[in-house]
């Protein structure tokens, strides 16, 4: 095992400069984006007076190691599933179709409440986990905040309609995360429904469906009449299969925020998606900078659950403070150690915002590359006023670099920069392009936040350069 020499300074909370001298001194030249292996880290992290803190015997997060689930102790898991697509086109009726479709009449609380995910069963018996929060911002800003989710992107677009701006987006978020989608034609009830059309606009931007020979399952359904919605599930079930989606039921407890609010009876409240091992009623748990004891714990239906498994997703109760959604819950031993870790990373939170600005300009991308040997992309997004200008940038875009520095767009389109073009920069270290564009005040807003780097240009030539430029200085790093 071992960690990036920065990373380990983050989470000491020293400065860069003096670990990199405190390896040199033990004979390691390194630079800040290589990586050194953990009994190097541990006697680093000892030299500083700073003690290890493991999250849990097993587990990453805090410090540094981390054993491997053993292959004989993984077992299958559902899959986990965002709905994506254009503003309309169905998301949340479709959401709500598989929801009822699959409730059972008459169970014990057989209305289901919203706690922002739900899991239903396939006629053969297979759950799935459905995030409840369709779009693509939910899914960027978890992704932002380091929790992969996702396993599966049902990509929804309107059988009369077809492909829509916003169904780029979700298909670019879906590639950048490299996240396998399955494409639901909706509305198939509708008379204007024209699923073919749906298939050649889907083609122009390389999302090769079944029925046009590609390996994208595409399935028509119906949010409406219910049409459709089973094979829908067949499909997801079908590409779990091939992911082989496995986990350790038998550690402790690692998950994910999905959603979390202060509850004016109950105090803050999770919903927490169990990612690996199981959480039982009375755990103690870190969650980003808060703590907490399971105190009790309900399910989708609303019905008190002690223990969850993995992708198994439960409202959380006994928190210290609110979470965001993101947000990774370990397990750990004691109470104290779940303070000390919550109140470490608090203060990491905040010198790191002290550090603001620390993000992604393209200075610092061109520096980040010639520190790191790896990097050989350069991630960009494009932003313009008409479609024929954003399609001569990305053009030109493809052409800079070689086979070893090669410029990636993430996701180029029409119209102002918004909060959504800023999270996936942001999830993916990329800067944001503006040609004749601006970006919004929430946009700009966003920007400054997270530290992403808006760049405008009026001239394509100068904006070609720019980015000429900065591949340059990663072609130059190879050297
Ligand atoms: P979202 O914005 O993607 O979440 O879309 P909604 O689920 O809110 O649906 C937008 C509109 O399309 C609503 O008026 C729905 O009733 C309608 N709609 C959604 N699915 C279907 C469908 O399968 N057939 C028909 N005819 N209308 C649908």
């Amino acid at each position: 095992e071992a960690i990036m020499v920065g990373e380990l300074a983050n989470r000491m909370a020293e400065r860069v400069a003096d670990v990199v001298k405190a390896l040199m001194q033990n004979g390691m030249m390194v630079t800040q984006n290589q990586t050194i292996d953990a009994d190097t880290a541990e006697l680093i992290v000892e030299e500083f007076g700073h003690r290890i803190v493991r999250v849990s015997d097993s587990d990453v997060e805090q410090v540094i190691t981390t054993s491997e689930d053993k292959p004989e102790d993984m077992k299958p898991r559902a899959p986990v599933i965002t709905i994506m697509g254009h503003v309309d086109h169905g998301k949340t009726s479709l959401l709500d179709a598989i929801r009822n479709a699959k409730v059972v009449a008459g169970e014990a609380g057989g209305i289901t409440q919203h706690i922002g995910a739900y899991q239903v069963e396939t006629e053969a018996g297979q759950k799935l986990t459905f995030l409840d929060t369709p779009g693509h911002a939910a899914f960027t800003s978890m992704r932002s905040r380091g929790a992969q989710v996702t396993d599966i992107v049902v990509l929804v677009v309107a059988a009369d309609d077809s492909v829509m701006p916003q169904t780029v987006e979700a298909i670019n978020h879906a590639k950048a995360a490299g996240v396998p989608m399955i494409v639901a034609i909706n509305k198939i009830d509708k008379p204007a429904a024209d699923p073919d059309k749906v298939r050649a606009g889907l083609l122009q931007h390389e999302v090769i469906v079944e029925k046009m020979s590609g390996e994208v399952q595409d399935v028509e359904v119906s949010a409406h009449t219910g049409q459709g919605l089973d094979e829908l599930l067949e499909s997801i079930a079908l590409q779990a299969e091939i992911l082989e989606l496995k986990a350790n039921p038998d550690r402790n407890a690692e998950g994910a925020v999905i959603e979390a609010q202060l509850d004016v009876g109950r105090g803050p409240v999770a919903t927490v998606l169990v990612q690996k091992g199981t959480l039982h009623q009375g755990d103690i748990f870190v969650v980003g900078e808060q703590w907490g004891k399971v105190r009790a714990m309900e399910n989708d239906r609303g019905e008190r659950v002690k223990i969850a498994g993995p992708s198994v997703p439960v409202e959380v109760l006994g928190l210290n403070g609110t979470p965001e959604a993101g947000d990774v819950l370990n397990v750990v031993e004691t109470e104290a150690q779940a303070r000390e870790i919550a109140e470490y990373r608090a203060q990491a939170a905040k010198d790191k915002r002290a550090a603001a600005g620390a993000a992604t300009t393209l200075e610092q991308l061109m520096q980040k590359a010639k520190d790191d040997k790896d990097v050989t992309e350069l991630p960009i997004l494009v932003k313009a006023d008409v479609q024929g200008s954003a399609e001569a940038i990305v053009q030109a875009m493809e052409k800079i670099g070689n086979e070893e520095v090669r410029v990636r767009v993430l996701h180029s389109g029409v119209g102002a920069i918004t909060e959504s073009d800023i999270g996936l920069a942001e999830a993916s270290g990329a800067p944001v392009f503006g040609f004749n564009v601006r970006a919004n005040a929430p946009a700009r807003q966003s920007a400054n936040q997270k530290g992403v780097e808006i760049r405008y240009y009026s001239v394509i030539y100068d904006l070609v350069d720019d980015v000429k430029a900065a591949a340059e200085g990663l072609l130059s790093a190879e050297i």
